[in-house]
């Protein structure tokens, strides 16, 4: 479904009805005194007190259990670089609007002006009691890998960089089911990841995860490998011994995912692959690769991208909202791999039911298969699966604060 939009459009949607895309809403009565005295001055005082006296009353008496901030430091803007925290505001609003139309969860979009580790930590360090969830957006690497760190240790509540994890799960999901459709065992793929920044860092960590032995990573400089002095200790994590050259890192491969900007890998190189590889270019707007290209050298290929416009959009909104709608519904404090996995397991296996009428109607008949391997963001079904994968394994491996948990219960929940 390609979809065009004008510049002037785009500014009329910005600017109307009100400037921006979100509001605050209220969820209690402010008609009396009475209500005036329990919503604020005296009544208040008293969650104060409890909260006080037993922090974790915090996620009864307050917002803080649906609550996400969305924040950026403006440094990795889309496909438009270091724009800085005022330009991106734009963005992280729309990330709260997604949060709240698919997911129904409440976020604070917040752009931090400062590009340095140590104060942009400190600046998210003092607002995070206000949310029971960080989604850090759009920050440039290396630093995203430091400040997602750090976060995560000093923090109590679940914080994760979108641009790294959201891409590794969906992706994921694509790989679990085009290996499986392809006859493919994880575990004797060779994967070539062409990018080495947030996102390609963390799909590579997720598929060695998943299985994958056989992994090369490229940046800009070719393969990364140890003979290289110029690498910063997250690429070298991927090195591998040999020196090889783009092209035989191609040789045979079966999946080439491409995190990286326009026309890093060619026809050529698709040409040196397996005969069924499986092509995921996902630069945005402009993928590596364009999938008609890729079809001239191996018809038989699987290939997704960034984009609506062709099959297998890529699209994190598939997780982040379901993501942290389960992670929010059990309290949890961290999100581990264990939940990340179980997403991807969740959007894997939603793609091979059935599409529901309501689908069909707006997407024609897809069914599961070469140009149908991962959902569309407009499934419903996406909450129940994923967010209460997300919340079980969350209790199973000991992170959510809440202790009873019903799976059946639960998933009834969010399906009505
Ligand atoms: P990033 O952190 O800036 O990383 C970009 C990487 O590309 C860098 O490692 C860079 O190498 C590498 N690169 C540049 N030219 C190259 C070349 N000729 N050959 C090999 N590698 C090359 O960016 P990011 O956030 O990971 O995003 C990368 C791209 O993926 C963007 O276009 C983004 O929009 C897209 N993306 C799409 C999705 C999606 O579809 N869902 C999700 C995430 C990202 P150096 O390290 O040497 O500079
Ligand atoms: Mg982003």
């Amino acid at each position: 479904m390609s979809v065009k939009v004008t510049k002037e459009e785009a500014l009329e949607y910005h600017r109307s009805p009100n400037p921006g895309k979100v509001a605050i809403a209220t969820t209690t009565e402010l008609n009396s005194q009475r209500d005036l005295s329990m919503a604020y001055s005296p009544g208040v005082a008293h969650p104060c007190e409890e909260i006080r006296r037993e922090p974790e009353l915090a996620y009864e008496y307050t917002a803080k259990r649906n609550l996400v901030a969305v924040i950026s430091n403006g440094t990795a803007v889309l496909g438009l670089g270091d724009i800085g925290a005022l330009a991106s505001k734009p963005v992280m609003e729309g990330k709260a609007v997604l949060f709240k139309k698919f997911a129904a969860v409440d976020s604070f979009d917040i752009e931090i002006d400062a590009k340095d580790i140590d104060k942009f930590c400190e600046a998210v360090k003092a607002i995070a009691p206000t949310f029971g969830g960080i989604n850090l957006e759009d920050i440039k690497s290396p630093e995203c890998f430091e400040i997602e760190r750090r976060l995560i240790e000093e923090l109590n509540i679940p914080v994760m960089h979108d641009d790294q994890h959201g891409t590794a799960i969906i992706t994921s999901a694509g790989l679990i089911n085009a290996s499986e459709m392809m006859g493919k065992k994880i575990e004797d793929m060779k994967v070539v990841v062409v990018g080495a920044g947030a996102s390609a860092t963390a799909c590579s960590t997720m598929y060695k995860e998943l299985g994958v032995k056989n992994l090369i990573m490229c940046d800009s400089k070719g393969v990364i490998h140890k003979g290289r002095k110029d690498l910063n200790k997250y690429k070298k994590d991927f090195m591998i011994d040999e020196a090889l050259t783009m092209e035989e890192a191609f040789t045979d491969a079966d999946m080439v995912l491409g995190l990286s900007r326009p026309g890093t890998f060619t026809k050529e190189h698709i040409a040196l692959m397996s005969e069924e590889p499986i092509i995921f270019a996902l630069a945005n707007p402009t993928p590596e690769i364009f999938p008609e290209d890729v079809r001239e050298v191996k018809p038989k290929a699987i290939v997704g991208t960034g984009r609506s416009d062709f099959p297998n959009q890529v699209n994190n909104v598939l997780g982040f909202p379901f993501i942290f709608r389960g992670a929010l519904d059990v309290q949890t404090r961290k999100i581990n791999m264990t939940m990340k996995m179980a997403a991807a397991r969740a959007i894997a296996d939603l793609a091979k039911q059935p599409l529901t009428p309501e689908l069909k109607e707006s997407f024609g008949d897809l069914s599961y298969g070469r140009e149908y391997i991962i959902p569309i963001p407009f499934d419903k079904r996406l909450m129940v699966e994923v967010s209460s994968a997300v919340a079980n394994a969350a209790v199973e491996t000991g992170v959510a604060r809440i202790k009873d948990f019903d799976l059946e219960a639960y998933r009834q929940k969010l399906a009505t």
